[in-house]
């Protein structure tokens, strides 16, 4: 029997995390005043009040701050189990920007429930982790199952490429003292029905790429023909880099071998789901998706690199587009990199080939580089495989899922450098329509318990083999 159900989430998290879901906490990225607007520190002191109040019995709450870098939530709870090892259980509180007007009836800094399901920026992604990681162990002190000392921490620049973590990595170095086991609550599943543990996670590379041409705009009757339109340069450079056809990404260094293993995994999904990938996108009708297969798109989501222009600058809206040969234009990249790929190699790479024998001899610059590499789990010791199947039929009544992610969670692969032998369990509540980053985010409040009670399990497992 799962030690937690609905109504114990209902009745010890949802007001807070309703309240922090109306709090417009954006990652720094999307925030540049976020130290004025005062939106992250008005979350993590609810998060801090809220954790406070936990009935666990030897703990300690604190709000971390080093200079001017966002803050932490780090709770540190005594072990009632033996062992000197640590378990870290990993969320963040800083939140995408609301990217769009949300569907009707919703908005989102204004949560909003419906049936078991609750819309508002941020609330899955990731702001159910602190209450996930806090109630486990609040439950598993409250029935008596042994746990280790545990670690939670709760980072708030996750959304910008965790910039801050890495310092607060080394400043607690001796804090975290023998990490064993990390729980990271912030990765996808693919159904609600089961656990899903995440084998893999895609690099990130974003920047902008400036094409600059004219000190300032000119008629185009009186310059088209003779000045270099900035945004054809454009063209040729990303053809450099990308198919235009077909989409691929021509950079070697930017692409890896699929492993075997992976391969097989996403053959199995494929079996048991057919094409879900396809299914839980909002494509228009008659578009023709990439990939041939279920299984393909799979891995194309997961192990391919890609890009993606997230941005476009220099270019006036169509409402008020003049007939102006333009300055510049700057396309912000964003580059999906296989998880095997290293990302300063990648940015290395690509360099050079954006910035040399430019056409027309244009400016070029590159700016605002926001890089992290993918991640690969290590293989599970026995104890947590065993653990996690325990987890999720206790949880789900269901065996777990393994699957790779397409998104990227840069914290894991500094933590794979940083503690090459600890165990990794990455899993979280964004299944299908949970539409982190886009409009109209969803908590799925029986996922959320369900991730909490397999928390538990395997948290008590870990403390139980040793
Ligand atoms: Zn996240």
């Amino acid at each position: 029997m799962p030690e937690l159900n609905l109504a114990d989430f209902e009745r010890d998290a949802l007001e807070t995390l309703t309240t922090y879901a109306a709090i417009p906490c954006l990652s720094p990225m999307y925030d540049a005043d976020w130290i004025q607007h005062g939106h992250i520190d008005r979350a993590i002191e609810l998060l801090y009040d809220w954790a406070l109040a936990r009935k666990i019995a030897d703990f300690d709450v604190q709000i971390r701050r080093l200079g001017e870098r966002t803050p932490i939530l780090l709770v540190t709870v005594a072990a009632t189990a033996p062992g000197d090892g640590t378990a870290v259980l990993y969320g963040h509180l800083d939140k995408q920007p609301p990217l769009g007007d949300w569907s009707e009836g919703l908005a989102p800094f204004e949560p909003v429930r419906r049936g078991d399901r609750v819309y508002a920026r941020g609330i899955a992604d990731d702001g159910y982790s602190t209450f996930s990681a806090l109630l486990a162990i609040e439950a598993m002190e409250a029935n008596d199952i042994p746990h280790s000392r545990c670690v939670v921490l709760i980072e708030a620049s996750e959304e910008s490429g965790s910039p801050d973590l890495e310092a607060y990595l080394d400043d607690l170095k001796e804090h975290l003292a023998k990490v064993e086991l990390m729980i990271c609550l912030d990765s996808g599943a693919l159904t609600y029905d089961r656990l899903w543990v995440t084998t893999s996670l895609r690099g990130v590379l974003n920047v902008d790429l400036t094409i600059r041409v004219l000190e300032q705009g000119q008629h185009s009757g009186s310059a088209s023909g003779v000045v270099p339109s900035s945004f054809r340069i454009l063209r040729e450079l990303l053809d450099r880099v990308e198919d235009a056809a077909t989409g691929e990404v021509l950079v070697a260094e930017l692409n890896a071998e699929i492993p075997a293993a992976e391969v097989e995994a996403a053959n199995a999904v494929a079996k048991e789901f057919g094409d879900i990938i396809a299914r839980g996108l909002p494509t228009l009708e008659g578009v023709e998706l990439m990939g041939a297969s279920a299984q393909e798109r799979i891995l194309r989501r997961t192990w391919y690199p890609t890009l993606s222009i997230v941005g476009i600058g220099g270019v006036p809206a169509p409402e008020i587009a003049g007939n102006v040969l333009r300055p510049y234009t700057t396309a912000t990249l964003s580059f999906r990199l296989p998880p095997s790929v290293d990302a300063e190699s990648a940015r290395d790479a690509l360099i050079p080939i954006l910035t040399t024998d430019v056409p027309s001899s244009a400016i070029v610059t590159l700016e605002n580089w926001s890089i992290g590499s993918g991640w690969s789990s290590p293989a599970l010791a026995p104890w947590l495989a065993s653990a996690l199947e325990k987890a999720s039929l206790d949880a789900y009544d269901h065996a777990p899922g393994f699957t790779g992610e397409g998104g990227s969670i840069p914290f894991l692969a500094s933590l794979g450098k940083r503690y090459p032998d600890v165990q990794f369990v990455a899993t979280g509540v964004l299944g299908p329509h949970s539409n982190a980053h886009g409009i109209d985010e969803m908590l799925d409040l029986p996922m959320a318990v369900g991730v909490t009670n397999s928390v538990i399990t395997v948290l008590g497992e870990y403390a139980s083999h040793r």
